[in-house]
């Protein structure tokens, strides 16, 4: 048996504070890419939505799902962001923040770099420039608030999508510079985005990838789903 090692010095843990999560509460670990905005740029990814970053994003947080089975309800992606719901009665890591936050996204982190050259072959990630996320914990106390914030997420998702695809498709399909096209959507409602959309770049939103409108879902069995989360909800919460 080893011997705890006890010195003069271990009075300095009482300085460690340790955050222990609200019991009985769905805590949501939410992670987001620092500064995707410029790494997106240094690694050329199409705009607006990389398919192969997208898939990154999902290969990444189903490894983190199927890793922790047993405590996840489901997890939620777009862009440069995924959110792992955590079941309301879960003792992971005896429910600390520090642990949780940190541990989910090093985990994910290690997965995104590991998975990188599968999902980019031939783009080499440059030490220099290497990806890395922020993590936070948040506790919701009812299903109510937890579904709310699965839809705050994919509406956020629909929104911004629909957006930067019309952004994006007046400056390649109408010549617009960034500039023009900005001004073109100022103030503009979501109809009006379609119609635009339809008449000026003679695209229907509705055929869009559903990837890409719906953003990303995981079950707790792993499978990666794009559907109307809002529309699902009370299917994915039965037994939760
Ligand atoms: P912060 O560090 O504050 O999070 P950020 O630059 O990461 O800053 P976000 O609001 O998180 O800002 O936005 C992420 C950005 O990353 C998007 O606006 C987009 O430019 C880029 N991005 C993320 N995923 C993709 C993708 N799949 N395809 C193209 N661009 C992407
Ligand atoms: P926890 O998840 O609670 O941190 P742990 O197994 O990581 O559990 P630590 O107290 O962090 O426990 O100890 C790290 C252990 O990892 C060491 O006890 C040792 O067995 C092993 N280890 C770490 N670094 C090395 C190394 N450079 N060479 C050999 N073994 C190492
Ligand atoms: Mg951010
Ligand atoms: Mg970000
Ligand atoms: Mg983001
Ligand atoms: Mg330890
Ligand atoms: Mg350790």
């Amino acid at each position: 048996y080893h011997t705890m090692a006890k010195s003069r010095f271990e009075y300095v843990r009482q300085f460690e504070t340790n955050e222990v999560l609200l019991p009985e509460t769905y805590i949501v670990v939410r992670i987001d890419g620092k500064k995707f905005h410029e790494f997106s740029r240094t690694y050329e990814f199409q705009k607006p939505n990389d398919l192969r970053a997208l898939k990154l994003m999902n290969a990444s947080a189903k490894n983190v799902v199927m890793k922790y089975q047993h405590e996840v309800v489901c997890a939620f992606g777009e862009s440069d962001e995924y959110s792992f719901i955590l079941r309301k009665d879960t003792v992971l890591f005896k429910r600390r923040q520090n642990k949780l936050s940190s541990l989910f996204v090093s985990l994910f982190t290690a997965n995104y770099v590991a998975l990188w050259s599968k999902f980019f072959p031939d783009v080499a990630l440059d030490y220099k420039n290497l990806p890395f996320f922020d993590s936070r914990c948040v506790c919701y106390p009812s299903l109510t608030t937890i579904k709310d914030y699965l839809s705050w997420r994919y509406v956020d998702t629909h929104i911004n999508n629909l957006y930067n695809t019309v952004f994006w498709q007046l400056i390649v399909k109408c010549g617009l510079t960034p500039q023009e096209s900005e001004q073109k959507l100022c103030g503009t409602l979501s109809s009006d985005k379609q119609e635009i959309l339809f008449t000026k770049c003679g695209i229907n939103y509705n055929n869009e990838p559903e990837i890409f409108k719906k953003g990303s879902l995981i079950n707790k069995k792993g499978e990666i789903l794009h559907i109307d989360v809002i529309k699902n909800i009370d299917a994915l919460f039965e037994g939760f």
